[in-house]
């Protein structure tokens, strides 16, 4: 994956943020999904006055495609935007979820309205994960 193209699948989860459903903390958040084949799955996160049910924009675009029918590894990069200070990173739970569906090598594109962007991989994020496999990742 090259500049470009991180950068176009961050515009798009940037974009994603504004559908976000977001009224409890007002923190909108974006994601965008690229399967193998060149598909991209659109999230933003969905909040709940039982604050439990709520659902950041990575898992979002992760089940959306699930229910697509993707299969578990065929994606190529996730890319997540917010209003942050700092390019926005994935929380613990959906870096959890990245290990469950995703190559250990796949880019994770974070990034922030201001065109700050940072790439690591989903072990990066979450070494030593666990998963199906045990210990499949970094
Ligand atoms: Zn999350």
């Amino acid at each position: 994956m090259d500049e470009k193209e991180a950068r176009e699948l961050l515009r798009l989860a940037a974009a994603a943020r504004e559908r976000a459903y977001a009224p409890y903390s007002g923190f909108r958040v974006g994601s965008a999904l690229l399967d193998r084949e060149g598909r991209v799955h659109l999230g933003c996160n969905v909040e709940n006055a039982a604050f439990g049910p709520t659902n950041c924009a990575e898992r979002t675009a992760l089940f959306r495609a699930v229910a697509d029918g993707v299969p578990r590894g065929a994606f190529r990069a996730i890319a997540v935007a917010a209003d942050t200070e700092g390019p926005c990173r994935p929380c613990g739970v959906c870096r959890q979820v990245l290990a469950e569906l995703c190559p250990p090598d796949m880019p994770v594109i974070m990034g922030n309205l201001k065109g700050d962007m940072e790439i690591l991989t989903v072990s990066e994020l979450l070494p030593g994960a666990f998963t199906l496999e045990g210990g499949r990742s970094g």
